[in-house]
């Protein structure tokens, strides 16, 4: 595709999520974070080009290239991933604006011990395993308010800033959308949260209409 070309692709999905947020309310407002881990640094520098600022990796490695090659562009980068504890220093020298999928009290002790040592805080999502998939990791939904509570009392270098999900894996739409709506329930809960994270390339337009806030879109946007 041309760059004239991808910018009329582009706004098809941009008009996709308006009109989804707009199903909504006029002043529900969802950010879009480009997830790039199927592409490459010179699709990412194209799609920035167009306007689009964050991006996201699931991978802690693929993360640090990108940021390094990227260097130059004030990208605002996500790790969206699951992170092992030995990653968690690399993770936090490349310092993302945001980590979506803190799913243990486990790792977030582990987090605050290498945050306390580095005398740095970090923003985080509570994954939740709304659907509670085997395949999935995250917290169950029944307690995850109250682990949510624990690392906010446990952990103060962790900012916690709201709740992450990935939708249920189904063809039968109302799963997925029962999945989605426990998720925005208990971010609703959350009086602190401002971040409902949910919904990706095959059931954003859905997610918005339950209450996501941040969209996290890989393969529409680099159009694979
Ligand atoms: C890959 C990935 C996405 C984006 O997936 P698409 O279906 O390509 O939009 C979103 N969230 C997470 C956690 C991912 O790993």
């Amino acid at each position: 595709m041309t760059e004239i070309e991808y910018k009329i692709y582009i706004d098809d999905v941009i008009r996709r999520v308006e009109s989804a947020r707009l199903r909504v309310s006029d002043h529900h407002i969802v950010k879009i974070v480009a997830i790039s881990k199927y592409s490459k640094s010179d699709e990412i520098e194209k799609l920035y080009n167009i306007g689009q600022r964050a991006y996201g990796e699931n991978k802690v490695q693929d993360l640090k290239v990108k940021a390094i090659e990227l260097d130059e562009l004030p990208i605002e980068w996500h790790f969206v991933g699951n992170l092992q504890k030995n990653k968690i220093n690399n993770l936090l020298d490349i310092n993302p604006a945001l980590f979506h999928a803190l799913d243990s009290m486990e790792l977030a002790i582990e987090l605050q011990k290498k945050l306390e040592a580095k005398d740095m805080t970090f923003n985080a999502l509570l994954q939740i395993n709304s659907a509670k998939e085997d395949s999935k990791h995250g917290v169950m939904p029944e307690i995850a308010k109250d682990i949510y509570e624990q690392i906010q009392k446990k952990c103060p270098n962790i900012n916690l800033k709201g709740v992450m999900s990935i939708g249920a894996n189904s063809d039968d739409k109302e799963i997925i959308r029962n999945s989605f709506i426990t998720t925005h329930n208990i971010y609703k809960e959350i009086e602190s949260a401002t971040i409902c994270s949910m919904g990706m390339s095959g059931d954003f337009e859905m997610a918005i209409e339950c209450g996501s806030n941040m969209v996290r879109l890989g393969s529409v946007m680099f159009n694979k």
